[in-house]
C-alpha cells in the first residue's frame, strides 16, 4: 500500500515524501483511512510503530480546509487538542505536526509544565489551530482563561495507558468535561487494561478498535541479550561493553533517580560522556540532555522509565537495561526505543541474581527465552546464571559461588585474565606507578577505569 492510496491531501503527501517514508507502517495503513472518516478510533500501538504519524496525518488532512495564512487570532481557534503524558513526548509530537504539516498554514503550539507560562500565553493569544499539551499545564491555562477549547473538533489522547499510570486520571476527567461533545476522539495506548477500556467507554462514541501489533512486536525486531553479572560489577561491565564494543548513542535504563545520577557520573569519570534524565531534573536540564544525546555530544543517556517515556530518537541503536524493570511491560516499552519502524537495534540487559524473577516474568510476557551471554571477566555468581546456561564446570567451580561465600575481588582474581596487562595507576602522592591488572578490582582490569 502507498501513502497516496490512503486519501490524504496532497500537501501532506508531499511532506511525507520529503520525510523519506516509502510506505505506511501497519498502524498508519489501518488508522488513517478510518480516522479520515471522522469516526472515533481506539488504537493499540506502542512507541516505534509510527503511531504519531498515524494520528497526525489524518488530523492534518481533516483540518486542511481551515488552513489559512490570515494573521487574525479569530481564524485560528483550537480545532485539535493532542494530550501526552510527558513534556518530552509533547515536544516530539509538536515537532511531528510541524514536519508533516509544513505545507499547510495551520498553527501549532505546545504547552507543558516546568517552564514560564508567558511565552505560551502569547502564542495561545495569537491563535493556534493545533494544541499539543500535557494535562496539568493545559488546566493551568484553562484556569487562567488563556485557552478556549469550545471550537475543538479533534481530541487525541496519546499513550493513554502511561497517562493513567502517572496518575493523570483526575486531570483527564476535568479536561474531558471542557470539550465539546460533538468531536472526533482518538485514543492511542500500548496496552488495553480494564481501566483504559472504561475510559474509552466514557469518552468515545462507538470507536473503531484497531490493534495491529501484539505487545511483543518490538521485541521481535530487536536483538536481545542478557548479560548475567554480580550487582556490584554492573557499572564496570557497562563501562567495559561501551568501550570495548565502541557503543554510541546508548540509552541506559536505571530503576531509581539516584542510581541514574550515580551511573552517569561514573561513566563520565571514566571517559564516557554521559548525562542523566529523571523527574528531579528541571525541564531545561532534561531538554538539554536530550539535545546533547541526539547530537552525539553525550554518548550515553541514563534515564528512569518515567523520564524516558516519549523519547523519540530515530533508529536508536542500543538500549541497555542496567536494572531490569519490575513490570515486564516496561521492558517492552524500553526496548521499543530501539529497532524503530523496522530498523534493527540491540537491547542488552545486565541481570543480577535478585533480578532473575523479573527476567522470568519478561520471558513469559514475550513468550520466548532471551539469549544469555556471560562476558569474559564478569562471570556472575552461580545463582545469577539462568539454569540452562550453566556449564558442568560452572556448577563445580568455587569461583562461581555467591560473593558472600567467596570475596568478590578474589573470585574475579581467580578467573583467567588473558594477558594481565600492566596499567597505570596514580598513588596518593600523585606519582604514577605500574601495577599488574590482576591485583586491581575487575572494573580496572577490564576497562582501565580510574
Ligand atoms: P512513532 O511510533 O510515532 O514514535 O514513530 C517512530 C519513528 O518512525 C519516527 O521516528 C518516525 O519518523 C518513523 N516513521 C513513522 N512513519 C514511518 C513510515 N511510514 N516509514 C518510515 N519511518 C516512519
Amino acid at each position: 500500500m502507498a501513502f497516496s492510496d490512503l486519501g490524504l491531501v496532497p500537501e501532506i503527501l508531499r511532506a511525507v515524501t520529503e520525510c523519506g517514508y516509502n510506505e505506511p507502517t501497519p498502524i498508519q495503513a489501518q488508522v488513517i483511512p478510518v480516522a479520515l472518516t471522522g469516526c472515533d478510533v481506539m488504537a493499540g500501538a506502542q512507541t516505534g510503530t509510527g503511531k504519531t504519524a498515524g494520528f497526525t496525518l489524518p488530523m492534518l488532512s481533516r483540518l486542511a480546509p481551515y488552513a489559512t495564512s490570515s494573521p487574525s487570532p479569530a481564524r485560528h481557534p483550537v480545532r485539535a487538542l493532542i494530550l501526552t503524558p510527558t513534556r518530552e513526548l509533547a515536544m516530539q509530537v509538536e515537532e511531528s505536526v510541524h514536519k508533516y504539516g509544513k505545507y499547510l498554514p495551520l498553527r501549532t503550539t505546545v504547552v507543558y509544565g516546568g517552564v514560564n507560562m508567558n511565552v505560551q500565553i502569547d502564542k495561545l493569544r495569537a491563535g493556534v489551530d493545533i494544541l499539543v499539551a500535557t494535562p496539568g499545564r493545559l488546566l493551568d491555562h484553562v484556569q487562567n482563561k488563556t485557552v478556549d477549547l469550545s471550537h475543538m473538533q479533534i481530541f487525541i489522547l496519546d499513550e493513554a495507558d502511561r497517562m493513567l499510570d502517572m496518575g493523570f486520571m483526575p486531570d483527564l476527567r476535568r479536561i474531558i468535561e471542557l470539550l465539546p461533545p460533538q468531536r472526533q476522539t482518538m485514543m492511542f495506548s500500548a496496552t488495553f487494561s480494564g481501566e483504559i477500556k472504561k475510559l474509552a467507554d466514557t469518552i468515545m462514541n462507538l470507536p473503531q478498535l484497531i490493534e495491529v501489533a501484539r505487545r511483543n512486536t518490538a521485541a521481535e525486531t530487536v536483538k536481545q541479550l542478557v548479560h548475567p553479572v554480580a550487582k556490584e560489577y554492573k557499572h564496570a561491565l557497562l563501562t567495559h561493553l561501551i568501550k570495548s564494543r565502541s557503543l554510541r548513542q546508548v540509552l541506559v535504563f536505571c530503576g531509581t533517580k539516584l542510581g541514574a545520577n550515580r551511573l552517569a557520573q561514573h561513566l563520565s569519570r571514566n571517559g564516557i560522556p554521559a548525562n542523566a534524565i529523571h523527574g528531579d531534573k528541571t525541564q531545561m536540564a532534561r531538554i538539554e540532555a536530550l539535545d546533547q544525546f541526539k547530537q552525539g555530544v553525550i554518548q550515553v543517556l541514563v534515564a528512569t522509565d518515567v523520564a524516558a517515556r516519549g523519547i523519540d530518537i530515530d533508529q536508536l541503536p542500543f538500549v541497555v537495561n542496567y536494572d531490569l524493570p519490575r513490570a515486564a511491560e516496561d521492558y517492552v516499552h524500553r526496548i521499543g526505543r530501539t529497532g524503530r519502524a523496522g530498523a534493527s537495534g540491540v537491547a542488552l540487559s545486565l541481570v543480577a541474581e535478585d533480578e532473575l524473577r523479573y527476567l522470568a516474568d519478561i520471558e513469559v510476557l514475550l513468550n520466548m527465552k532471551i539469549p544469555t551471554e556471560i562476558v569474559d571477566g564478569f562471570t556472575p555468581p552461580l545463582d545469577a546464571i539462568p539454569e540452562p546456561q550453566r556449564s558442568p564446570r560452572q556448577r563445580n567451580d568455587a569461583a562461581f559461588r555467591k560473593p558472600t561465600e567467596i570475596a568478590p575481588k578474589r573470585a574475579y582474581a581467580e578467573m583467567e585474565v588473558p594477558d594481565m596487562p600492566l596499567i597505570k595507576s596514580v598513588n596518593s602522592t600523585g606519582k604514577q606507578k605500574q601495577v599488574a591488572a590482576l591485583f586491581l578490582p575487575p572494573a580496572r582490569q577490564m576497562s582501565g577505569e580510574t
